[in-house]
């Protein structure tokens, strides 16, 4: 398994964790954003594994191909949109503690996500590859 990082994620504004424990998503704990879709507030539980999609909707519905406003649960400060998607939805970055970025795409569903890693499972290698523009 070469696609199991554990991360720690900070809100890059108020620096508090997004970790959320008491949410485990591939029995880990998840990645915690307050997510808005449709005029509704809610929270989005992410997999901290890169490459799983799995994820929890809270107070808000799971709409498919819905533009999920993300922001920190703590402050509600919008996280930093870094660049747009080919599916033109913004995608959203958040620097990881320890070298590394996320890359999310905002659209429900969509897969166009990203981990500024190495070693990636060669079954990611394919969403690495459509990942031509590098952030850091
Ligand atoms: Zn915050
Ligand atoms: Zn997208």
């Amino acid at each position: 398994m070469t696609n199991l990082i554990t991360v720690s994620v900070r809100c890059p504004n108020c620096r508090q964790s997004l970790m959320n424990p008491g949410k485990r998503i591939d029995d880990l704990p998840s990645i915690a954003f307050q997510a808005k879709v449709a005029d509704k507030i809610g929270q989005i539980y992410l997999s901290q594994i890169y490459g799983s999609y799995h994820k929890l909707f809270e107070g808000v519905e799971d709409i498919a191909d819905a533009v999920i406003e993300c922001s920190c649960p703590h402050c509600h400060t919008p996280f930093p949109v870094s660049r747009v998607c080919d599916c033109k939805a913004p995608v959203i970055s958040i620097n990881l503690q320890i070298g590394g970025t996320i890359n999310v795409c905002t659209r429900n569903g969509c897969k166009h996500h990203s981990a500024e890693f190495e070693n990636l499972d060669d079954a990611f290698m394919l969403f690495q590859n459509q990942d031509e523009t590098r952030y850091s």
